[in-house]
């Protein structure tokens, strides 16, 4: 009886993300835009429509490339305030689905349906009629993807793009991710896959038949175990609805060698550029900035600062981490720094934000946003700021507990 109970159970994960987010808001707001290609941001493409992708335009190229590739192409300034109302308005059908809503970024979520099959039917029949729901409700194509993992759930809803539905079903998941091109894993970046193709591995059913050990070898330790695990489709993270972190931080240990002011200021910078990025993606702002450091003779010390809005904007954060070093600097100069660590607490939902004045074309907001898009697609080194140019990636962990 309890076999054939597990047997029957359904996938109950969904990731929906809309499709060409900021451009289809564009096309939505304009008919003149409509059925054509249409590129977000002139200098960094920030997004662009199905039509400018069918020429080869992708997010995060360079503008000039994207207009030789597609010389018909509309382009238009991001309007952030407009995409920041359709993702509250995405998100409110989101929670009106479930309770058990967790955000990714402006665009996309995962929810967890399981029980309420009684109240609304099944997942996929509850799929259908949420992007109906969101068409109806913000005019806008998403796609979602059904599965028993979140990972799963993923990877279905990138391959049913766009406006599109998938449902992977209990029992199913090996058979529809093996035949799957090995890019579709998540973690897998033009470095990754070069190397994965040069040794004759294209598919993912062909991670899947190497062994852990042969994949470490081939990738280092921690790639080599997470494809392994994602080729299996192991993946046992739960829908976290509503998480709520006290933190985001990282830090980055500098080693016994006495570092020079300028240098650990630079290691500072990179921090403050990873820990918005991830608070960016995550949708989350913050108010209150903490400097975290060790010295040589293993005490520690701490300094923070509240800043007056909550914010996700790396310049803003980084200034406040700055300040706090200068304020540290005789200290460092005394004992000597070895470990040096930023985090942003007081959070709060990023989406929720009223975002900041002035709003032209230049603001802090999009060249985030044109960073972060460069990042997500090249992998975090494909852009590094000016200050770290020529200095090896300092070692980074997870920010450990006090
Ligand atoms: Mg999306």
């Amino acid at each position: 009886m309890c076999e054939n109970l597990r047997v029957t159970s359904d996938a109950s994960i969904l990731h929906a993300d809309l499709d060409a987010f900021y451009a289809s808001v564009e096309q939505r707001d304009d008919p003149r835009l409509r059925g054509r290609p249409v590129i977000v941001g002139g200098g960094v493409v920030l997004a662009c429509s199905y039509e400018a992708k069918a020429c080869g335009v992708k997010t995060a190229m360079g503008g000039r490339q994207a207009r030789v590739l597609c010389p018909q192409a509309i382009v238009v300034e991001p309007r952030m305030r407009a995409y920041t109302a359709a993702s509250r308005a995405v998100f409110e059908v989101f929670r009106q689905t479930t309770p058990l809503v967790e955000g990714i970024s402006i665009d996309e979520a995962f929810l967890d349906v399981r029980g309420l099959r009684k109240v609304s039917g099944r997942p996929a029949d509850i799929a259908a009629v949420l992007r109906r729901q969101v068409r109806e409700k913000t005019g806008l194509p998403i796609t979602v993807g059904v599965a028993p993992t979140k990972f799963l759930a993923k990877v279905a809803s990138a391959v049913g793009k766009p406006d599109g539905l998938i449902v992977v079903p209990v029992g199913g998941e090996l058979a529809f991710l093996h035949p799957l091109a090995v890019e579709r894993l998540w973690g897998v970046g033009p470095v990754t896959s070069a190397k994965l193709r040069q040794f004759g591995i294209t598919t993912v059913g062909r991670v899947a038949g190497l062994g852990e050990a042969a994949l470490v070898s081939m990738l280092g330790v921690a790639a080599g175990r997470h494809l392994h695990a994602l080729a299996h489709n192991r993946d046992p993270r739960p829908v976290q609805a509503g998480r709520r972190r006290g933190s985001i931080g990282a830090q980055s240990a500098l080693g016994r060698t006495r570092q020079s002011p300028e240098a650990v200021e630079a290691t500072v910078a990179a921090l403050a550029d990873r820990v918005t990025r991830r608070m960016r993606s995550a949708g989350r702002v913050g108010r209150t900035v903490m400097l975290r450091l060790r010295f040589a003779d293993f005490s520690r010390a701490s300094r923070s600062h509240t800043i007056a809005r909550p914010t996700a904007h790396t310049a803003t954060i980084l200034e406040a981490v700055r300040g706090l070093l200068v304020q540290a600097q005789p200290e460092i100069a005394l004992r000597g720094i070895t470990l040096v660590g930023i985090s942003v607490g007081n959070l709060g939902d990023g989406r929720s934000v009223q975002l900041e004045l002035p709003f032209g074309p230049a603001s802090g907001e999009e060249l985030d946003a044109a960073l972060d898009a460069v990042r997500e697609r090249f992998g975090s080194s494909a852009v590094t700021r000016a200050a770290l140019v020529g200095r090896a990636p300092s070692l980074e962990m997870p920010l450990l507990p006090d």
